[in-house]
């Protein structure tokens, strides 16, 4: 048998995920001034990051020559500070990528089970199936998380529901009054993981306190990023947060420098710029609006979404891809989620936004 036929059946039978196509990769193939393409594909901030963070990552880029600090001492400080929550009870990442991940290596194994909603975040069906985990995948409900199937899902071999608030691709959000009701029901053997990649879009009558709930449910992992409103993406850092004997866990399967130098020193200046992340959720809030109308005037349906996204059904949405790409527009078609009819749209500046939606009129006109 060849070498790679010997690898896990479970590793084998991986859909690798699908990034958002990279602009440089557009140009090339259609011969377009990568300049003037438009990305909307990836949930990135069209703000990009902060000066001060620029400025932090700038300064610790003469040092890459050493080891980062492998603990993340002053980025866990001031989060600690930040969220009111002991250092011993946060975890870094390399993007809230590698936190998810490190809980599905940490809690689960070829005999159990996690549970997550259909339309859900790819990266846990992707986490549970690299362990050799079995995923059970919840039948969603207006596109968003069956918060009472969930629960009902869980059995005795199941170690870890996966939930996303606000979900992506779908946008949907749960209040945390069904968060806090469901985290009631779980048993307390089972490890609920808490994706709060988009919180800081949430308006303020959406916002609820996980932090709050860390003291009554120590199964609970919540885990956050710098990738999205604080516009790091590419340097990826992300962190968890959960009771000291979840995170200890975490750290032993970790490796040991999963955050580079110049990520955790813009991170920690990122944190503290909180102008720049009210600038970034006004910028958000102002684009949903533009694309909500824009979309509206196309008489095309949309889910109403808390993220920094929107998703709408356009029809054969991989071929209304392809003529949005032949105009210079990258947005992110998510067939792979069994929604091949929808388009998910991330929100860009207001002239972004509006070239978008040019395309997209031209398009399904
Ligand atoms: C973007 C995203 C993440 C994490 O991205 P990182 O860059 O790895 O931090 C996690 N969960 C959801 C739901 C996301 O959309």
């Amino acid at each position: 048998m060849s070498l790679s036929g010997k690898a896990p059946d479970y590793i084998r039978s991986i859909h690798p995920y699908q990034p958002g196509k990279p602009i440089s990769e557009l140009a090339r193939e259609m011969g377009l001034d990568a300049s003037r393409i438009v990305k909307l594909a990836s949930n990135e901030n069209p703000l990009g990051m902060s000066q001060a963070a620029r400025d932090a990552m700038m300064a610790a880029c003469g040092q890459v020559g050493r080891y980062p600090d492998g603990n993340g001492f002053e980025l866990k400080a001031a989060l600690s500070s930040r969220l009111g929550v002991g250092p011993e009870r946060i975890a870094l990442g390399n993007g809230s990528n590698d936190v998810l991940d490190m809980a599905a290596r940490a809690f689960l194994d070829r005999e159990s089970e996690a549970v997550y909603s259909e339309y859900a975040f790819a990266v846990y069906p992707l986490a549970t199936q690299t362990v050799g985990a079995t995923g059970v995948s919840v039948p969603a409900r207006a596109f968003g998380h069956d918060l009472d199937a969930m629960a009902g899902a869980i059995g005795p071999r199941t170690r870890v529901v996966f939930i996303a608030n606000p979900n992506n691709p779908t946008g949907t959000f749960l209040p945390g009054s069904q968060l806090l009701a469901f985290l009631a029901r779980v048993p307390s053997d089972v490890l609920v993981v808490l994706d709060e990649a988009y919180t800081e879009y949430l308006d303020d009558s959406q916002r609820y306190d996980s932090m709050a709930w860390l003291e009554r449910f120590p199964n609970l992992l919540v885990s956050r990023t710098f990738s999205k409103a604080y516009g790091l993406a590419g340097l990826r850092v992300g962190y968890g947060v959960g009771s000291a004997a979840v995170i200890d866990l975490l750290n032993r399967v970790r490796q040991p420098f999963n955050v580079s130098g110049v990520g955790l020193a813009a991170a920690t200046a990122a944190l503290a710029d909180e102008e720049f992340l009210a600038r970034s959720a006004t910028l958000n809030r102002r684009g949903m609006e533009q694309l909500v109308a824009g979309v509206d005037r196309l008489g095309l349906t949309w889910i109403p979404s808390a993220g920094n996204f929107l998703t709408v059904r356009v029809g054969d949405a991989a071929a209304v891809n392809r003529r949005l790409l032949e105009r210079g527009v990258i947005v992110r078609p998510i067939g792979g989620y069994g929604l091949p009819e929808w388009l998910r749209i991330s929100i860009g500046l207001p002239e972004e936004n509006a070239a978008f939606l040019d395309a997209l009129a031209a398009v399904v006109a």
